[in-house]
């Protein structure tokens, strides 16, 4: 949600705009004549809430409203319709299309103010939700779930893509020695550096305790593995110091290349994750690359 929220209001009878403009006068408030200028509006710019008049013509707020929710990029802004016409039929097709809330003509001022920010309030309780459901409270990075929807619709749409499994090395030693908090905080602090040189487009997610995965499109082997190398010697010579004791650790990187024979995310992950195996098994703090063509350690 914006800082201030951008209410959009869409009446054929201009008067009634005058009103609800001066009415909502603390909210950014955008407002046209017909539906056709609502929806190019709609596709500009971020809009969180649309105040939809019902009757206007060439394309009525049914109409409207029908092709806002049918677009996955609108279908979420919450849709308040204004209508003289108040009859149980009317009011049935309005949520049919995907109202949130009605409001009648003429508007009464603390009505309108009311059903306008209950709708907001819901939208930002909404978002923050969402937030939650996809994100990993410890480090803010995508959680398991997300990191496997949005990488597989990548793996799906793209042939150029390179998979990074990432381990911190004897994890275990550092909750065992340091204790819990000082484990959450080589997490927390490992997250930091990589969300800080992650190029854009790049998905970052924690797939569970103190295993991580990358996914990247466009990169060349020799692109992501000199990338990935770099940031194992940055996290090598990070200077965290915790309860006085200076914390050293180290990760191991496991990288593969997205193969013409492969059927899924899964298939890649596994092959980075034997990457990563062998990476781990042959003295860990290192990164091993493989592709159809190359077998690579650094
Ligand atoms: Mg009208």
């Amino acid at each position: 949600m914006h800082s201030s929220p951008v209410i959009l209001a869409v009446d054929d009878t201009p008067q009634n705009l005058d009103i609800i403009v001066e009415l909502l006068s603390e909210f950014d408030v955008r407002d046209v004549v017909d539906g056709r200028s609502a929806l190019e509006m709609v596709n500009k710019q971020p809009i969180d809430l649309i105040l939809l008049d019902i009757m206007m013509p060439e394309m009525d707020g049914y109409e409207v409203c029908k092709i806002l929710k049918a677009n996955p990029k609108t279908k979420h802004i919450p849709v308040i319709f204004i209508t003289a016409n108040t009859d149980d039929l009317a009011i049935q097709k309005a949520y049919d299309v995907g109202a949130s809330d009605y409001i009648s003509k003429p508007v009464k001022p603390q009505e309108l103010l009311a059903r306008v920010n209950t709708q907001l309030k819901l939208q930002a309780l909404i978002a923050s939700l969402e937030d939650m459901a996809f994100h990993d409270s410890l480090t803010g990075i995508l959680n398991r779930r997300k990191f496997f929807e949005l990488g597989s619709n990548l793996f799906n749409d793209t042939d150029q893509i390179a998979a990074v499994m990432i381990d911190i090395d004897k994890f275990k030693r550092i909750n065992d020695s340091f204790g819990h908090a000082v484990g959450d905080e080589v997490i927390r602090r490992f997250a930091h550096v990589v969300s800080e040189t992650l190029p854009p487009g790049v998905l970052f997610g924690r797939l569970g305790g103190e295993e991580f995965a990358l996914l990247c499109e466009h990169f060349s082997e020799e692109g992501v593995s000199v990338w990935i190398d770099s940031l194992r010697k940055q996290i090598e010579s990070l200077d965290l110091i915790k309860n006085g004791h200076k914390i050293d650790f180290t990760i191991s990187n496991g990288i593969a290349i997205k193969e013409t024979q492969m059927e899924n995310l899964d298939d890649l992950l596994n092959l980075a994750d034997e990457a990563l195996y062998e990476a781990k098994n042959s003295g860990r703090n290192k990164t091993v690359l493989i592709s159809e063509r190359t077998r690579k350690v650094t």
